[in-house]
């Protein structure tokens, strides 16, 4: 196979090859940009450690952004997550995910999936996916060349950026990739990765990419945390056999459209949405002076 344009197509050539979406993925990427698999692994393991330094760093971090508009709410929701209505996964995954970005916001080092602004979701996810089934780290890999090929998809259909799709395109497209990449974890089907793909992705269209005074703190902080929990129940649901009645890449389609109608204010901007509300001018008044 030369390339893979859609899900479709990628759903397909696994089938015939009777092989994982993530071994698809891998002999993509050695015939395009002659890797070897072992090349492969070992970069993708690369970016899993920095993905767990980041979820480590970000479980403890008491530290504000410059700004002064995030920090340290990862932490509060780690301490409070034996106390809520959702229950400790929910609540240990979406302080995970907030982590991350709350590491992001303080210019630590991350793993953009696809975007710094989304890049705690695929990360938290998979690692509260990993721990409760005791996955393998080759099987964590695999789980992330799975994310990779949705994320490749998106890119060649429509777009992984705010600015150009909404928020939609970045932390929907990261919902998408964890979604898939939870499925593969779990031994589920390339059709089911397909269904957690779009059921993940069309729940987040129109999403406004409207960061409080352009900074990625307001919303995307708690966005992630609120997306990398969105993005397992999304898996979950394929896993059980629910399917999307609108195919993966129609939904991308879609979201490519919606992200080409919707205004420029908010498409990362910072002249819409949350950015122009009446606190959010007032924040980005007070930070700017
Ligand atoms: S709101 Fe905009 S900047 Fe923030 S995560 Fe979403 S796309 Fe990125």
């Amino acid at each position: 196979m030369t390339s893979f344009n859609s899900i479709a197509e990628l759903i397909q050539e696994a089938r015939e090859s009777a092989c994982s979406v993530s071994q698809v993925v891998i002999h993509w990427e050695m015939e395009n940009n002659q890797l070897s698999e072992g090349r492969q692994r070992e970069i993708m393991l690369k970016n899993w450690h920095v993905m767990e330094e980041a979820l480590e760093r970000g479980m403890k971090n008491t530290e504000k952004s410059l700004s002064g508009l995030t920090g340290g709410d990862a932490l509060k929701l780690y301490a409070y997550r034996q106390h809520g209505y959702t229950g400790e996964a929910v609540l240990s995954t979406a302080a995970s995910a907030m982590g991350v970005s709350e590491v992001n916001a303080v210019m630590g080092r991350i793993v953009a999936c696809p975007t710094a602004g989304s890049c705690g979701i695929v990360p938290a996810a998979l690692y509260a996916a990993a721990m409760q089934r005791g996955s393998r780290t080759e099987e964590i890999v695999d789980a992330l060349f799975t994310a990779a090929g949705i994320g490749m998809v998106v890119e060649a259909n429509a777009s992984i950026a705010g600015a150009y799709g909404g928020c939609q395109a970045e932390c929907g497209t990261a919902a998408g990739m964890a979604a898939a990449a939870l499925v593969q974890l779990a031994g589920g089907s390339p059709e089911m990765i397909g269904n957690a793909v779009a059921l993940a992705m069309k729940n987040l269209l129109g999403l406004a990419c409207d960061p409080v005074a352009g900074l990625v703190e307001v919303p995307c902080v708690k966005r992630n945390g609120f997306i990398a929990v969105h993005a397992m129940l999304a898996a979950d649901m394929a896993m059980a056999g629910v399917k999307s009645v609108i195919p993966a890449d129609e939904v991308i389609d879609a979201m490519d459209r919606i992200g080409r109608a919707m205004p420029s204010s908010i498409k990362e901007t910072a002249e819409g949405g949350l950015a122009a509300t009446k606190t959010g001018r007032e924040l980005a008044k007070k930070l700017f002076r």
